[in-house]
């Protein structure tokens, strides 16, 4: 059975997820402080399989749980409720390790249809069917991407990925010596349509180059295509 952990502070919505959720056939637990979320997903942690996370909670906020959740490498896949109107809350969630995000306030049936969409996204990067450059493994210049255990291994490391930053190496890939805009980016990589800040992109590619590059500071591979967006390179000349 597929667990669901909610962190909400407001009763009367949690009450209305789980309930809602339960019915769909999830297990659901709820709670309504970021500490206590930290507590259930932290080292030793409970198994969930789902993280649905308020962006407004008293103490912690949701963008700190789940910063903290991806540095201690917990990949779950997370949902944030972000408030109408902030489309900067979605990019800082999305910097900070969320999968998707849902403004409020919203229809349930829209939240259960997402979160099946990120249990089967989560899937889909596990199992894929797609070409070449899209298997399982992509493996460039002596560096690994494993899509399936959502790792990249480089210089003898391992580093974890989040769904994110692997669909982003994923789209990166898939365009391989082709420019592609940050924009195009948000919008395919993301689904966020609206016009916003593209700025939390560029915190991305800092991170994946400090994975991939020798040199972060020199990239070889993940270029800045100035004024446009960035380039992949699998093996630079
Ligand atoms: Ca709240």
């Amino acid at each position: 059975m597929t667990r669901v952990l909610i962190v909400e502070d407001e009763r009367h919505l949690a009450d209305g997820l789980r309930y809602n959720l339960e019915a769909e056939g999830f297990e659901v637990e709820t709670v309504d402080t970021g500490e206590a979320a930290l507590s259930l997903l932290l080292p030793p942690a409970a198994r969930f399989d789902l993280l649905v996370l308020d962006v407004m909670l008293p103490g912690k906020d949701g963008f700190t749980v789940i910063s903290e959740v991806r540095q201690a490498g917990q990949f779950i896949p997370a949902l944030m409720l972000t408030a109408r109107g902030r489309p900067e809350d979605v990019l800082r969630g999305f910097a900070a390790g969320a999968d998707d995000y849902l403004s409020k306030p919203f229809d349930l049936s829209i939240l259960t249809a997402r979160l099946h969409g990120l249990l089967r996204r989560h899937q889909w990067i596990s199992r894929t069917q797609a070409p070449a450059a899209e298997a399982d493994v992509f493996t460039f210049s002596g560096r690994t991407i494993d899509f399936n255990a959502l790792e990249l291994r480089a210089r003898g490391q391992t580093f974890p990925l989040t769904l994110m930053e692997a669909n982003l190496l994923r789209y990166l890939i898939r365009y391989e010596g082709k420019s592609v805009t940050r924009k195009a980016m948000l919008e395919e990589v993301w689904g966020v349509r609206e016009d916003t800040d593209t700025r939390p992109i560029d915190n991305f590619i800092v991170r994946l180059r400090r994975y991939i590059e020798d040199e972060p500071s020199r990239p070889r591979h993940l270029l800045t295509v100035r004024g446009v967006g960035y380039r992949f390179l699998a093996e630079p000349a």
